[in-house]
């Protein structure tokens, strides 16, 4: 194994507002300069402020220099679909089809609410994609106000917000008292740094289409991200081809709630004329692979997505449906999926992969002009990953080693925002046993609570 990376640090100052990297290979996910060897990043305050070599870098004048040896940095991953909270139910219910797996956990998830278990999964959730190198995620779940806060604390990039059916959820709010949190949310959050409230409709087949236009309108005023899960199962294509003889994605297309500000969760049962009307009204998909195969659900056509130029982003969905947040897995699932299901061994290349994890999210959900690459006047957000890892040797191209060998425990540092938020595997701002223990003790809670 590698030594520690080493630090110098300059004395005299408490707190770090300057940090240059030097000595990596920089993965930029910027096509203009996609490789950098012993390359060097400069951030300054919450931005990036200079990418470059280490020859031509190493003169800044800094608060801290950390010598990466030749391990990679590069963006943050993007995790454009989950439900955090749901982490703390993830492996009650196994091994069972989409329909039975709704109606076992609906009743748990009204008990999660009653009894406050859920702050305790976005906690352990987000501490997760901490330490896996996910720098941001567009979460789907109820009280996302309580989320967003859990988010201000730790430091964490998020996308939510109010999650609308046209039934009373598991947190009994009703359609209207939904619109009502919704503004308070934007009371509070609007311009914040770090969170960014969204609408997040569940779905074609529970939000009817005069509430789903309504949550459009709303969207469109306040220049929200329209956030639905579309097409993913059986059911639910069922379900809307009974009610309104069309097919999912052909139904949010009629109904009026497809834009350059709507991403489809999963996206799975689209024919050629629904891609056709993706690419035409520039909506985004979150491909969530590992979900979809898991739940037996389909396979996103990504490749006719692609070539449509379709914006498409990886998902890791919600601890619930696929159990962990690890986008290194996630790549590696889209990359040899997208090659089986194409038959077509030069599609989905390493760096494709890469690029769709990191900027391709940031393009999906829209903040790829802040987030997604590094490049000067970007914020911050970005991880330094292990390279001497005996899985990791020898690396002939990084992007390969990423997708196929590295797993989340190479992260070896996040900083989101231009605050290290995880060094050395661990976390800076948060007590992590803490929030282990109490990830346990809801988890016993709720076995006790169900019988088990
Ligand atoms: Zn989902």
């Amino acid at each position: 194994m590698r030594p520690r990376q080493t630090f110098l640090r300059l004395p005299g100052r408490e707190i770090m507002s300057s940090t240059l990297f030097t000595h990596a290979l920089v993965l930029t996910s910027d096509p203009g300069r996609p490789v950098i060897e012993d390359g060097a990043v400069v951030v300054d305050e919450t931005m990036i402020a200079a990418v470059g070599s280490t020859s031509e870098l190493r003169g800044t004048t800094v608060d801290r220099i950390i010598d990466l040896d030749g391990d990679i940095l590069m963006p943050g991953f993007v995790n454009t679909h989950t439900h955090l909270a749901g982490t703390i139910t993830r492996g009650l219910v196994e091994d069972v089809t989409t329909g039975e797996y709704l109606e076992r956990i609906w009743p748990i998830e009204a008990l999660g609410i009653a009894n406050g278990w859920f702050g305790a999964g976005v906690r352990v959730a987000m501490v997760e994609h901490l330490l896996a190198g996910i720098t941001t995620a567009n979460d789907m779940f109820f009280d996302p106000s309580s989320t967003m806060k859990n988010a201000v604390e730790m430091g964490f990039r998020l996308l939510a917000g109010t999650v609308y059916l046209d039934f009373p959820g598991p947190d009994g709010l009703d359609p209207a008292a939904r619109m009502d949190e919704l503004g308070v949310l934007l009371d509070e959050y609007r311009g914040h740094p770090l969170v960014q409230v969204t609408v997040a409709p569940h779905g074609g087949y529970t939000v009817g289409p005069d509430h789903l236009e309504s949550i459009w309108r709303r969207a469109l005023a306040d220049d929200l991200i329209f956030h639905i899960h579309a097409a993913e199962s059986k059911e639910e294509d069922a379900t809307i081809r009974e009610i309104y003889g069309r097919r999912p994605v052909e139904h949010l297309g009629a109904v009026g709630v497809l834009g350059e500000r709507t991403v489809l969760a999963h996206a799975i049962r689209l024919d050629d004329d629904d891609l056709d009307l993706v690419a035409d009204t520039g909506a985004a998909v979150a491909h969530c692979p590992i979900s979809n195969l898991k739940t037996v659900s389909g396979i996103c056509r990504v490749d006719e997505m692609l070539k449509r130029g379709i914006r498409v982003g990886l998902g890791t969905d919600g601890g619930t449906a696929s159990n962990d947040y690890d986008m290194f897995s996630v790549m590696r699932a889209a990359a040899t999926l997208g090659k089986f299901v194409t038959q077509r061994p030069e599609r989905f290349t390493a760096r494709e992969l890469v690029a769709m994890a990191t900027i391709g999210g940031a393009e999906v959900l829209g903040i790829a002009d802040r987030v997604g690459t590094l490049t000067e006047g970007k914020q911050a957000d970005l991880i330094s990953v292990d390279t001497s890892a005996p899985h990791n040797v020898p690396m002939y191209d990084p992007f390969t080693t990423l997708v196929y060998q590295a797993g989340r425990s190479d992260v070896r540092l996040t900083m989101v925002r231009g605050e290290i938020l995880m060094e050395d595997r661990r976390l800076t701002r948060v007590d992590v046993g803490g929030v282990v223990s109490e990830a346990m003790a809801a988890g016993r809670e709720i076995g006790r609570a169900i019988g088990g």
